[in-house]
C-alpha cells in the first residue's frame, strides 16, 4: 500500500514525502481510513509503530475541512502522560501539518502557565496536553471545549499507571458528547477496558 491510496489531503502527502516515509506502517494502514471515516478507534500499539502519524494525519485531514478554532477554543485534544511525549507529539503535528492552515501547541505542568494562556487566547486547532495542566487551564477559563471534535488518549496505560484517571474523567465530563474518540495503549488491562467502555462507541479495534 502507498500513502497516496489513503485519500489524505495533498498537503499531508507532501509532508509525509518530505519526512521520507515510503509506505504506511501496519497501524497507519488500519487507523488512517478508520479515523478519516469518523469512527472511534481503540488501538493496541507500542511506541515505534508509527502510531503518532496514524492518528495525526487523518485528524489533520478532517480538521482541514472545518471552521478554524475560535478564541480560547480547541478542536482536537491529545492527552499524553508526560511532558516529553506531549512535546514529541506536538512536534509531529507541526511537521505533518506544516502545509495546512491549522494551529497546534502543547501544554504541560512544571513550566509557567501564563505563556500557555497567551497561546490559547487566539484558539488552537490541535492541543497536546498532560491532564493536570489542562485542568488548571480549564479552571482558569483559558481553554473552552464547546468546539471540540476529537479526543485522543495516547499511551492510556501509562496515564493510568501515573494516576491520571481522575483528571481524565474530569476532563471527559466537560467535553461535548458528540465527538470522535481515539484510544491508544500498549496494553489492554481490565482498567483500560473499563475506561474504554465509557469512552469509545462501536470502535474500530486495531492491534499491531
Ligand atoms: P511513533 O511510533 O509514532 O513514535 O513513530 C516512530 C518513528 O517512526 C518516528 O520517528 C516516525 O518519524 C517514524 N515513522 C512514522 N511513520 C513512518 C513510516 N510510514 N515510514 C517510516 N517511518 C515512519
Amino acid at each position: 500500500m502507498q500513502f497516496s491510496e489513503l485519500d489524505l489531503h495533498q498537503a499531508l502527502l507532501d509532508a509525509v514525502a518530505a519526512a521520507g516515509y515510503d509506505t504506511p506502517s501496519p497501524i497507519q494502514a488500519q487507523a488512517i481510513p478508520a479515523v478519516l471515516a469518523g469512527h472511534d478507534v481503540m488501538a493496541a500499539a507500542q511506541t515505534g509503530t508509527g502510531k503518532t502519524a496514524g492518528f495525526t494525519l487523518p485528524i489533520l485531514h478532517n480538521l482541514s475541512k472545518g471552521q478554524r478554532a475560535k478564541p480560547n477554543h480547541i478542536r482536537c485534544l491529545i492527552l499524553t502522560p508526560t511532558r516529553e511525549l506531549a512535546a514529541q507529539v506536538s512536534a509531529s503535528v507541526s511537521t505533518y501539518g506544516k502545509n495546512l492552515p491549522l494551529s497546534s501547541t502543547e501544554v504541560f505542568g512544571g513550566v509557567g502557565i501564563n505563556p500557555q494562556m497567551m497561546r490559547l487566547r487566539r484558539g488552537i486547532d490541535v492541543l497536546v496536553a498532560t491532564p493536570g495542566r489542562l485542568l488548571d487551564l480549564f479552571q482558569q477559563k483559558a481553554v473552552k471545549f464547546s468546539q471540540l471534535e476529537v479526543l485522543v488518549l495516547d499511551e492510556a496505560d501509562r496515564m493510568l499507571d501515573m494516576g491520571f484517571i481522575h483528571d481524565i474523567k474530569k476532563i471527559i465530563a466537560q467535553l461535548p458528547k458528540k465527538r470522535q474518540n481515539l484510544l491508544f495503549s500498549a496494553t489492554f488491562s481490565e482498567e483500560i477496558r473499563q475506561l474504554a467502555k465509557g469512552l469509545v462507541h462501536q470502535p474500530v479495534e486495531i492491534s499491531v
